[in-house]
């Protein structure tokens, strides 16, 4: 029979945080952090040097604010990877050589082991990438919880594709084919699926890894918001037997998101440029153009977007990541658009950008953390998907929330070895119909914005994803108090005669 071994004040839970070496997931977890410091949760990150870098702002602001919320470095396997010294995140590499650090993962097993044995936490928040973060939660009697840094959308299409493989029998690969069991009709050909659901590549065998370990975890910790994404909840739980816990969107519920990410000289000057050019731009005429931390384009591409920036017409505010902006820009182009648009090498202050009264569509990846940033802003969105569960994405945001439209009708894929471009002219009428006005432009903008307001009532007083953490917190106190029941009865039967 179990007792308390105390009455008193719950102590503090200890939380361990484990993100992957990849900027976005790096962000949303340690705002994930960040929101259970704010609850009093003793909050730690665990970070390899160079990773450690690039969030110390935004946890040395943390800190100094009273939080309890920290970072433990540990070493990144360099020397058993074979990547060199410093290289510990996939912007860091070429995007098609981002699979080397997926590979490099594995030997930071003996590091995450030791340091949670040791520190005890009282439960673990682990990126999906960490499998045998469970086989430690579980020899601790703590729960693990999975973070896989996008929405239970994508990760419900990729268990059905899995589960019922609808593409198997398809001859075409861009014949679209609907994924059955799912809560809406959702369509998707072959070639907008992840590379690793369409061939053998080496990252396979870690994905069934990942499923494996999901099955010893207590739930997932969800960077989304229930309004909408509550069906896929329920999907998720009947599909995998897994709960799920919405939290966000976290950009939203961090006051001072502004210092997410790249907190270094040049990105603050980089602010300071994009705030003042966007102070004197029309309330929502411009185009905010935005591919996340890690992808690149090639110069042909590049320079179709110069042109079909142009062409729309419309001022824009570009994220460029490229060097050597003189092998793909369009002659004369920085002359013509003068005033008009602003090309920004590195790194802008996105959620500032998509808040801006003067931003009137964005132009995304559909990485999940952008896509839920603009879902955040209420914004109306251009679609460019390039990689990874991106396509997917791209079908929440036109398909099933309708909230944007795609840069190109065509099937696309940088994965593919002659990848598709996206012509001038096709991104500038995409462009025209979420800003040129008309029926469909008006639809897609109300409904933006409505989803924006919902998004913004999850995170307020007792929104949806504020009662997420809440239930979070307590199913931890909950395992806390039944670890202790179990320590009573071990001293209790100690002391039987
Ligand atoms: N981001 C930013 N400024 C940039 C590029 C990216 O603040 O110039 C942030 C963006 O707000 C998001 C994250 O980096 O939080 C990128 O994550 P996402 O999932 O959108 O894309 P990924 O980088 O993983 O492809």
């Amino acid at each position: 029979m179990g007792h308390h071994v105390a009455d008193a004040d719950p102590l503090p839970l200890r939380i361990f945080f484990i993100p992957f070496f990849a900027t976005g997931h790096l962000i949303p977890l340690v705002d994930v952090a960040r929101l259970f410091a704010a609850r009093g949760v003793d909050s730690t990150i665990l970070v390899t040097p160079t990773n450690a870098a690039l969030i110390r702002v935004t946890v040395d602001a943390a800190a100094a604010g009273g939080l309890p919320l920290r970072t433990l470095i540990y070493p990144f396997p360099s020397a058993d990877s074979g990547l060199p010294p410093g290289i510990e995140n996939i912007s860091d590499l070429p995007p098609e050589e981002s699979y080397k650090i997926d590979l490099a993962a594995p030997f930071t097993r003996p590091a995450h082991e030791q340091l949670l044995r040791l520190h005890r936490p009282d439960a673990v928040v682990s990126d999906v990438h960490f499998p045998w973060t469970a086989l430690v939660a579980r020899d601790l009697c703590v729960p693990r919880f999975i973070f896989t840094a996008v929405g239970l959308f994508p990760v419900s299409v990729v268990t059905s594709v899995r589960q019922h493989r609808p593409h198997a029998g398809v001859a075409r690969d861009d014949e679209p084919v609907l994924v059955p069991d799912l809560p809406h009709p959702v369509f998707l050909t072959r070639s907008e699926l992840p590379e690793f659901l369409r061939r053998d590549v080496p990252l396979r065998r870690f994905r069934d890894e990942y499923m494996e370990a999901e099955t010893a975890s207590a739930g997932v910790i969800v960077n989304s918001f229930a309004e909408m994404e509550a069906s896929y909840s329920e999907y998720y739980l009947r599909a995998r037997g897994l709960r799920s816990w919405f939290v966000g969107p976290v950009s939203l519920a961090i006051s001072n998101a502004g210092l997410r990410g790249g907190g270094d000289a040049a990105a603050s000057a980089n602010r300071t440029r994009c705030l003042s050019w966007l102070s004197v731009q029309a309330p929502r005429s411009v185009v905010y153009a935005c591919f996340g931390s890690w992808c690149r384009f090639t110069n042909e591409q590049l320079r179709e977007m110069a042109q079909g920036l142009e062409a729309s017409g419309r001022p824009f505010l570009w994220v460029v990541r490229e060097e050597d902006g003189q092998e793909w820009m369009p002659q004369g182009f920085e002359q013509r658009v003068e005033g008009r648009g602003l090309v920004l090498p590195g790194w802008a202050p996105q959620v500032d950008v998509l808040n801006h009264e003067a931003t009137g569509a964005f132009l995304t990846h559909c990485g999940w953390n952008s896509l839920l940033e603009g879902i955040a802003a209420g914004m109306p969105m251009v679609t460019w998907p390039l990689s990874t569960e991106q396509f997917i994405n791209e079908k929440l945001v036109v398909a099933v929330l309708q909230v944007g439209v795609r840069a190109s009708e065509r099937c696309r894929s940088t994965v593919d070895d002659e990848p598709h471009v996206v012509r001038a002219e096709e991104l500038a009428r995409a462009v025209g119909k979420i800003m040129d006005g008309g029926e469909e432009a008006e639809g897609i903008r109300r409904r933006a914005r409505e989803l924006g307001e919902k998004a913004g009532q999850a995170v307020r007083e007792d929104g949806s994803s504020v009662k997420g953490l809440s239930d979070l917190i307590a199913e931890i106190r909950d395992w806390q108090s039944k670890k202790k029941d179990v320590a009573a009865d071990v001293v209790g039967s100690y002391h039987q005669p």
